[in-house]
């Protein structure tokens, strides 16, 4: 166990933390990064990215989050290959306890703890994931190849597992509980216009159904949300797709949270309720939610720390010359 102290603490390894990374090793402040389990954040379940700016072509989001990690890196940031369990915002210093008893100190905090994919909460879901059930097509979309498969939702990431689907399995169809999609309308016109793609619109999934020999999910249970109709439609595979929530376990009761359950900040900046604790990306975000975003506001908080930290260090000096005069 061992005590690691930085100017400026980051807590998530996405695009807001890296961002944050990059600008505060660059004032100087000697970035700390804590990872957690997802390194790289969401950009590293999906694959294709085309509206990032800086790029003519599609570009790969793991590779892209690479390359932000490198770049933090080069400029002079610490990665640590840790997950936070716990913190105390009575600082400054904010201390945060890793997984394995490690303590980060930092004089300012940066939570970019980003969000985490939501599941239905449906009888079979759980007991069937990794069985037939998953919020991942980008990671276990290959083990479908050939079978028949289902996404369940209608905003932007449902109908990109569905076309990603497509690369596996010539039958993939998209279950929506409404009659139109949330997506943008570029994605809705190549989900529509795919031949492999089937839409079954108005229907709520109910639960997950496994196959009594193998264990395997067999089929989805669903209630037409207009007509109450009860069916199945059979499947080898469910992909969850319904949205994320913010990732805030650690700071409820410790900051305050927006009506959405986000950390709350003061409009138009990452300051939270805590002077020198800050929050950006998806954490603080339930209205944009997207890598530039995200960068964008890692970016705010590392600028608001390094002007934190440099009125607080005067206020001490001034401090120290106000006893000694
Ligand atoms: P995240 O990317 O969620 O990163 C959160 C980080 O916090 C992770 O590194 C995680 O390990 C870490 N963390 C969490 N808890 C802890 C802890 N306790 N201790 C330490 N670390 C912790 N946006 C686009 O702009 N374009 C796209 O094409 C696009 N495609 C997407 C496809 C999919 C499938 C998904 C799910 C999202 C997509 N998005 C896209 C949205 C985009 O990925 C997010 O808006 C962005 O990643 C948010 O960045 P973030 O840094 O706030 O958080
Ligand atoms: P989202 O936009 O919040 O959409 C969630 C979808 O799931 C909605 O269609 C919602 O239905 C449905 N849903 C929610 N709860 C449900 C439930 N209990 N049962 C059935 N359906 C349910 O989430 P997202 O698609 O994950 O996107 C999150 C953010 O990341 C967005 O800001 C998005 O733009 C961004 N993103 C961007 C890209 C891209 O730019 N290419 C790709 C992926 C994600 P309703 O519509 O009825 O509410």
């Amino acid at each position: 166990m061992a005590t690691h102290k930085t100017r400026m603490l980051i807590i998530g390894s996405g695009p807001a933390g890296l961002s944050a990374a990059i600008y505060g090793a660059r004032a100087g402040m000697e970035p700390i990064v804590v990872q957690g389990l997802q390194p790289g954040g969401q950009l590293t379940i999906t694959t294709d990215v085309e509206n990032y700016p800086g790029f003519r072509d599609v570009i790969q989001g793991p590779w892209l989050m690479q390359e932000m990690e490198a770049q933090a890196v080069h400029v002079g940031t610490r990665m640590m290959w840790d997950t936070i369990v716990s913190v105390d915002l009575s600082g400054p210093p904010f201390r945060a306890i890793g997984d394995g008893g490690d303590v980060y100190e930092g004089d300012t905090l940066v939570i970019a703890t980003g969000a985490q994919a939501k599941w239905l909460g449906v009888p079979g879901e759980q007991e069937l994931s990794g069985k037939g059930v998953s919020a991942c097509a980008t990671c276990d979309g290959f083990f479908y190849r050939g079978k028949k498969v289902v996404v369940i939702g209608g905003g932007n990431t449902a109908v990109e597992e569905a076309l990603y689907l497509t690369n596996h399995s010539q039958d993939v169809t998209l279950i929506h509980r409404r009659d139109s999609l949330r997506a943008e309308k570029i994605l809705q016109a190549r989900l529509f216009a795919h031949p492999n793609i089937t839409v079954v619109w108005d229907k709520a999934v109910d639960g997950f159904v496994a196959d009594g020999t193998t264990g395997q999910l067999a089929a989805v249970a669903l209630t037409d949300t207009k007509t109450g109709e009860k069916t199945e439609l059979a499947t080898e595979g469910a992909f969850v797709a319904i949205g994320h929530a913010p990732a805030v376990s650690l700071f409820e009761g410790k900051l305050e949270l927006d009506e959405s359950g986000y950390l709350k900040v003061q409009p138009g900046t990452p300051k939270t309720s805590i002077p020198g604790v800050f929050a950006c990306g998806d954490v603080m975000d339930h209205t944009y939610r997207q890598a530039v975003t995200a960068a964008g506001t890692g970016c705010m908080a590392a600028l608001d720390a390094e002007r934190y930290l440099t009125a607080h260090e005067f206020a001490k000096v001034a401090e120290v010359a106000a006893e000694e005069a």
